[in-house]
């Protein structure tokens, strides 16, 4: 079993760098791919930008037909692309093959919305603009530079992709060069629905090919997901040319069990949602917090299922070699600091698979309770109160998503709300994340910035803004140095009469 990681590139006979994917569980090469440089990336900025301005004449309509006969492509070609996932990151294949098919529901919701969402449409201008007629429509940027995680290839670029397509942009998308295969097929099956025009391309490489595109000013918007660094090292070359980004960063998601929930459910999500594709999800469920009165037989039922699951059968291998340290790390921490291992432990770290393990009482202040595991653990603590549990899984730097199982309908949605993180589901687990039409993104070292739904259509778009003057209103003759006292006279008593009174 070899653990070789894809993170280094050699020079190739015709003089281009080069660099392999491995296979993570077996150390097999699944392909060779090109490290494309400062000047490789440029080109394919440039060329995008050339395609841009066709892209966004093609109008809604041509685009919508174009992204919908893509969807068919993909949808025709999901083994295929289900396999390739499979091979590079090592997940189950029906794993592999459920994040494609909501990438297709997403680039169907985004090529179906644009028009709806971002289209011209008339705004209302207000009494004291009543002579004038306002337009509002949403352009596109022209080139989005997509920089993508390994850990869902498909689905997560999908929702920039598509979204920044279906807004009339060229795209230039980057990889994770430990999935690079996946980024190449999907710019490939592209192009056999736009064969002359590079619309979307794929450029590969390591951390400096992303560098080279986030740096680039001919880049409108970089669309970015991994790790909070890197993200930061990005938003520094973005800053460069003033180039806005969308930040879809890590999290460290809670699920919240009340006195009332369904236990037996509460717990089938937190092992799925902990557990399922070795914990390697940005959304995936990092910690419990259980109501004292129903802890003991939540437990229960977390760790009979808990031990029921397997690594290397309902979940594959740790995709990036490097992170099974940091697993171990903070399984040993918690455990040095008082923590109790309920299910698996320090053994259960065994590269390139982790097997589960669930912790309880690990001090709130330790590296498994506050830092993204990325692993198949959970960590589980008693509380008093729900609104204990809402302050404790508040309490951590990132707010990406979480979980409610509550049996009140009100006071789960009380609680979704109050929790601080860009998204939660109630009663299911990350069960957001297959809804196109909500938006998706966090705050704080989660990140910022909106993909899917109408918000992430409009995230790759740049609001244009159009008031036209239809007749002139004699003695309200504002925006000119001709302007009277009279006129302003007139204009203060208006307004004092639309918005003079008090309403308490
Ligand atoms: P990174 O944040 O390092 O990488 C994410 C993407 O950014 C990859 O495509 C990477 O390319 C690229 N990249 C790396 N350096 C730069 C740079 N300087 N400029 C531009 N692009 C760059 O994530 P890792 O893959 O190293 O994973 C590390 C941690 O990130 C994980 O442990 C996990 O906690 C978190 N993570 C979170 C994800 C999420 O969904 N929110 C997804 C993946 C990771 P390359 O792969 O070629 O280095």
């Amino acid at each position: 079993m070899s653990t070789t990681s894809a993170r280094s590139a050699r020079p190739a006979a015709a003089g281009r760098a080069s660099f392999d994917s491995v296979n993570p569980a077996t150390g097999a090469v699944v392909g060779t791919h090109p490290v494309h440089d400062a000047e490789a990336v440029g080109a394919a900025v440039a060329a995008a930008g050339e395609a841009a301005g066709w892209w966004a004449g093609l109008g809604f309509d041509g685009r919508r037909r174009v992204l919908l006969d893509y969807k068919a492509v993909l949808t025709r070609e999901l083994r295929r692309i289900a396999a390739l996932a499979h091979e590079e990151t090592g997940k189950p294949i029906a794993d592999a093959t459920l994040e494609t098919v909501l990438a297709i529901t997403h680039l169907d919701w985004a090529a179906r919305n644009a028009r709806k969402v971002l289209g011209r449409r008339r705004v209302g201008t207000g009494l004291i603009g009543a002579n004038l007629a306002a337009t509002l429509e949403y352009l596109p940027l022209g080139v989005v530079g997509v920089i993508g995680p390994w850990n869902y290839p498909v689905f997560t670029p999908m929702g920039s992709i598509a979204y920044a397509l279906a807004a009339g942009n060229a795209v230039v998308f980057k990889p994770s060069e430990l999935t690079p295969g996946v980024g190449a097929l999907l710019a490939e099956l592209f192009a056999e629905c736009v064969p002359d025009r590079p619309v979307f391309q794929v450029v590969t490489g390591l951390g400096e090919t992303g560098a080279a595109l986030a740096g680039h000013p001919g880049v409108g918007k970089i669309a970015f997901t991994g790790s909070t660094a890197t993200a930061k090292r990005v938003m520094a070359a973005c800053a460069e040319n003033l180039t806005p980004m969308v930040a879809e960063c890590g999290g460290k998601d809670a699920l919240i069990v009340d006195a009332d929930a369904d236990l037996a459910a509460a717990a089938d999500a937190a092992v799925w949602g902990a557990m399922s594709n070795a914990g390697q999800t940005c959304v995936g469920v990092e910690r419990v917090y259980v109501v004292e009165r129903v802890y003991d037989d939540f437990m229960r039922e977390l760790t009979e299922r808990a031990r029921g699951v397997r690594s290397g059968e309902h979940y594959g291998p740790i995709t990036m070699p490097e992170q099974t340290d940091i697993i171990r790390r903070h399984v040993d921490d918690a455990l040095a600091r008082g923590g109790r291992a309920v299910v698996g432990g320090a053994d259960s770290v065994r590269p390139p698979y982790v097997d589960p393990v669930v912790l309880a009482d690990v001090p709130e202040d330790s590296a498994a309770v506050r830092e993204e595991t990325f692993g198949p653990t959970l960590t589980v603590r008693k509380v008093a109160t729900v609104s204990e549990a809402l302050e404790r899984a508040n309490a951590v730097a990132y707010g990406l998503g979480g979980t409610i199982f509550s049996g009140n309908p009100r006071r789960a949605m009380e609680l979704a709300r109050s929790m601080l993180s860009g998204m939660t589901a109630i009663n299911s687990v990350i069960s957001f994340a297959g809804v196109p039409s909500l938006p998706f993104g966090g705050t704080g070292d989660s990140g910022f910035g909106r993909i899917h739904g109408a918000d992430g259509l409009r995230e790759f778009t740049r609001p244009k803004a159009i008031s036209r003057q239809r007749f002139a209103v004699p003695g309200m003759n504002l925006t000119s140095f001709s302007r009277s006292p009279a006129d302003l006279e007139r204009l203060v008593k208006l307004v004092t009469f639309l918005h003079g009174r008090r309403k308490s």
